[in-house]
């Protein structure tokens, strides 16, 4: 992502408005690529960055939007491109959740200027380190393949490149993993969607919202929010219950990154971020993959629904 945003030229110290709500790497690409994180607020529904708080915050020194699609919920892309062709920003997006899914019958990785798409192991499709770049721009793609690659271009040096190549042997276990992405991708259709229709009307248990027609949406996390009013206890006593019962779960993402010691000096936070903030307190991950049982998912879901024993 750092040589995709590279590629980009944009003007360097610029501001670049971006999600507290994703994984490290999103901010800390922006920041290595000799740009400013500035972050905004998110989305109550599906967690991704608010178009309105993105125009809010657009200012002259602003140079790009990065959204994150986050466990898959495509960013609300219209309206970051009108708000970006407004103002000549560039749009990148962090497309690491997002492995298969379209949109509009096209790529989701064709959206905005460029994508990029994270192989690593703990993604719905891997090679156990890597990723992709996606746009249809030839030049930049050239240019962020050159900065993986030392900056190498022909004979010449050009730019400030770095080593991010992909090995061969990481190529061979995605080109293996790659025979098997349909028939898990389907797995795991059938496993969030059964999660969500178990979960569905547990008090205090609130849902992502999903893209309409969600024939593409990938599952690739099963998010909740748990509403500690609602549901009788906070997210992390929800954790430890499932723990003692064997269930390993994550917080994803926490802490949300404009509080977080790496970014408080070196980011710009727009208000206080009250719905990002609450996100990171509410939301858990619960298991899936492909192996998953139907069995073991219907048993998740009914421990999660006896908060009473919690
Ligand atoms: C995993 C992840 C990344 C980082 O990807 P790497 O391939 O590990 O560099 C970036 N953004 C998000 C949202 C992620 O989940």
């Amino acid at each position: 992502m750092e040589c995709g945003l590279r590629a980009l030229s944009l003007k360097p110290g610029g501001e670049v408005i971006t999600t507290p709500f994703t994984f490290a790497a999103t901010a800390h690409a922006i920041r290595n690529a000799g740009l400013k994180a500035t972050f905004v607020d998110i989305r109550p529904d599906n967690y991704t960055i608010n178009p309105s708080a993105v125009e809010a915050a657009v200012s002259e020194k602003t140079v790009a939007i990065v959204g994150v699609h986050v466990f898959g919920a495509p960013c609300d892309y219209a309206r970051l491109e009108t708000i970006a062709k407004a103002h000549g920003l560039a749009v990148f997006y962090d497309a690491a959740h997002s492995f298969g899914m379209n949109v509009d019958g096209r790529s989701i990785g064709l959206l905005g200027d460029m994508s990029m798409f994270s192989f690593h192991a703990t993604k719905v499709f891997h090679s156990v380190e890597g990723g992709m770049l996606m746009s249809t721009n030839d030049g930049w793609i050239k240019e962020a393949t050159a900065l993986a690659n030392f900056g190498l271009r022909g004979d010449d040096i050009q730019g400030a490149g770095t080593n991010a190549k992909m090995s061969e042997l990481h190529a061979v276990v995605g080109l293996s993993n790659l025979k098997h992405i349909d028939a898990i991708l389907a797995r795991r259709r059938h496993q969030g969607q059964l999660y969500r229709r178990l979960l569905d009307g547990i008090p205090g248990i609130h849902l992502q919202t999903l893209p309409d027609g969600d024939a593409d949406y990938n599952f690739s996390y099963m998010p909740i929010e748990v509403v500690p009013d609602e549901y009788g206890c906070d997210r992390d006593t929800l954790q430890t219950c499932l723990a003692k019962r064997g269930v390993g779960t994550r917080r994803y993402f926490y802490p949300q990154l404009a509080n977080a010691t790496a970014f408080a000096a070196c980011s710009e936070m727009v208000g206080p971020l009250p719905v990002a903030t609450r996100l990171a307190k509410r939301v858990i991950c619960l298991p899936l993959y492909h192996r998953l049982e139907d069995v073991q998912i219907r048993d998740i879901v009914r421990i999660v629904e006896r908060r009473a024993s919690l």
